[in-house]
């Protein structure tokens, strides 16, 4: 079984308090080998997160960002070595808020993904259309071209076990979710696109995650689809009760 992923993304959320009471309240979900249940939070509170799931099967930490370059003068950013150094596991790589608030690029986004592989850390890469491209009803050829903009450089071996979270941008945020129907479509589409660049077995090891609007009414429908692999959570990842359901979602 690929590994099925529930993944938080708090974003510019929670003081330290909230952030370790809501960890304190998921930390003892009876998961399955194949689980992951990884918490991506705002940098200040990782090495405190890192400590509470220490010793927790299968419960992981990820940065919400890291920057391109290795180190040096870039005031305020944090460098995949500064992350790998504080045990960083996971880091979401082109969310559609960084691409959008902070231009982030294909360029920089590639030079994210290698960053990253560099020192150890894991990336769960973004994509997704935006809504006018999905009215045009060419959202296959835009996740397309941003899956190969940014990762088709990668080796065989680099590749395997990637962690891709497709988010239709019309659905972070918005309360309007794909159905699973459409979530399935794209995530078989992405892992066809990965068949014919690296082959079957690769791109059977990918999980590919849903991010749009995931709550506990619907996390179960859609990680059930045969091509979803689980999630990545915002608004929903703040709650606990709401996250926790989400886990039990998983296939
Ligand atoms: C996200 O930020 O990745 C996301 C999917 O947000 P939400 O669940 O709030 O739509």
């Amino acid at each position: 079984m690929r590994k099925q992923i529930a993944a938080a993304n708090w974003k510019m959320n929670l003081t330290l308090q909230q952030s370790t009471e809501l960890t304190d309240a998921l930390l003892n979900e009876d998961l399955k080998d194949y689980q992951l249940v990884i918490f991506g939070v705002p940098f200040p509170y990782l090495q405190t997160i890192k400590k509470k799931i220490a010793g927790k099967r299968n419960y992981f930490i990820a940065a919400q960002n890291c920057h391109f370059k290795k180190s040096g003068a870039y005031t305020g950013e944090v460098s995949a070595e500064i992350l790998k150094s504080v045990q960083v596991d996971y880091v979401i790589i082109g969310h559609s808020e960084r691409r959008e608030y902070f231009n982030e690029d294909h360029q920089m986004l590639t030079e994210k993904v290698n960053i990253c592989l560099q020192n150890n850390l894991k990336p769960i890469f973004c994509c997704g259309e935006p809504l006018s491209i999905r009215e045009a009803q060419t959202q296959n050829e835009h996740v397309e071209k941003q899956l190969k903009e940014s990762l088709f450089h990668l080796t065989t071996e680099q590749f395997k076990d990637f962690v891709i979270a497709y988010e239709p941008v019309w659905a972070i945020g918005t309360g309007k979710t794909a159905t699973s129907q459409q979530a399935q479509e794209m995530h078989a589409y992405i892992r066809k696109v990965i068949v014919e660049k690296y082959g079957d077995d690769v791109a059977e090891s990918i999980s590919i995650l849903y991010g749009g609007s995931v709550k506990a009414t619907n996390a179960k429908e859609i990680f059930g689809e045969k091509d979803v692999d689980g999630g990545l959570v915002g608004g929903a990842s703040l709650i606990a009760d709401e996250f926790s359901t989400i886990i039990k979602g998983l296939k």
